[in-house]
């Protein structure tokens, strides 16, 4: 199995959004009056995975429409995103990197995709969805899809950017693996799974691909990097630092077994794009 790492833009936002180690809301305040300077760039990453049963890409990355010309556009970024989450994230997508415009170098219609894998309904993770929403199945836990359609996460994760797709939302079932012991097994095979890491928010899924005794985790954004589990130091934006340490000690032991060939995050700038054989 080929895992292609593309990176589908970055953001710039605080340093403490990867390494705050506290949230609350004077943190969140201060993430969105850093000024742009202060800030660090860090990627967005989506996945490619070449599965015997078909073409999975996990997350969507930044639409085209934030950034048109390629470079960082307040203006466009206003016309998409709702003003605290463009003030949180000042976002960019250089020219060739939207997701479909990469899928299209490779070949690939946004039809041949069989399955798009949701981890979280973040705006960074999923407003490219409207490039690739005739995938044959596009897969959102129905725990992350309840808690966005309310609370909080209403002005988090802006419904008019995913409502409308179709999307299948298959209930987390008991398992042993994961901090909440919560997965989908997508074939039934522990081959993909989406596995629940609560804290950055209630629903989110990291997705654990396994072949033979050899298996990948994307971490999604229960870390930003290695630095998050080895030191435990948490991410300061998400919504339940207790959580997200369950979370984090789960990925630990994840990476301590020899049977990882990598644990992949959504945000580490120490990753760059290229292909994992499994
Ligand atoms: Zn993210």
């Amino acid at each position: 199995m080929d895992i292609h790492i593309l990176q589908c833009g970055s953001i710039r936002v605080s340093a403490t959004v990867p390494f705050g180690n506290r949230i609350d809301l004077r943190n969140t305040a201060r993430q969105l009056m850093t000024a742009d300077k202060k800030r660090v760039t860090l990627p967005v990453f989506t996945y490619l995975i070449e599965h015997p049963r078909g073409l999975i890409l996990v997350d969507t990355g930044w639409c085209r429409d934030i950034s048109p010309d390629g470079v960082y556009d307040p203006k466009a970024v206003a016309d998409v995103l709702p003003p605290h989450l463009a003030a949180l994230f000042h976002p960019t997508l250089p020219a060739g990197m939207a997701i479909h415009e990469q899928l299209a170098g490779m070949g690939i219609q946004p039809e041949d995709l069989d399955y798009v894998l949701l981890t979280h309904l973040d705006v960074d993770h999923m407003s490219g969805l409207r490039h690739v929403n005739k995938a044959k199945h596009v897969v959102l836990p129905e725990y992350e899809y309840y808690w966005s359609c309310r609370t909080v996460y209403k002005t988090r994760q802006p419904q008019n950017l995913w409502i409308q797709y179709p999307m299948e939302r298959p209930f987390y079932r008991g398992s042993s693996l994961g901090p909440n012991h919560w997965v989908i097994d997508l074939f039934g095979d522990e081959s993909v799974q989406m596995v629940n890491v609560p804290g950055h928010t209630e629903g989110q899924a990291a997705i654990v691909i396994r072949n033979g005794d050899r298996f990948v985790l994307l971490a999604a954004d229960a870390a930003f990097s290695l630095r998050n589990w080895r030191e435990m130091i948490t991410p300061g934006f998400g919504f339940s630092r207790d959580m997200q340490l369950k979370s984090l000690r789960w990925i630990a032991e994840m990476a301590d077994d020899p049977a990882c060939v990598a644990v992949l995050c959504s945000h580490d700038p120490e990753i760059a794009p290229g292909t994992i054989a499994i």
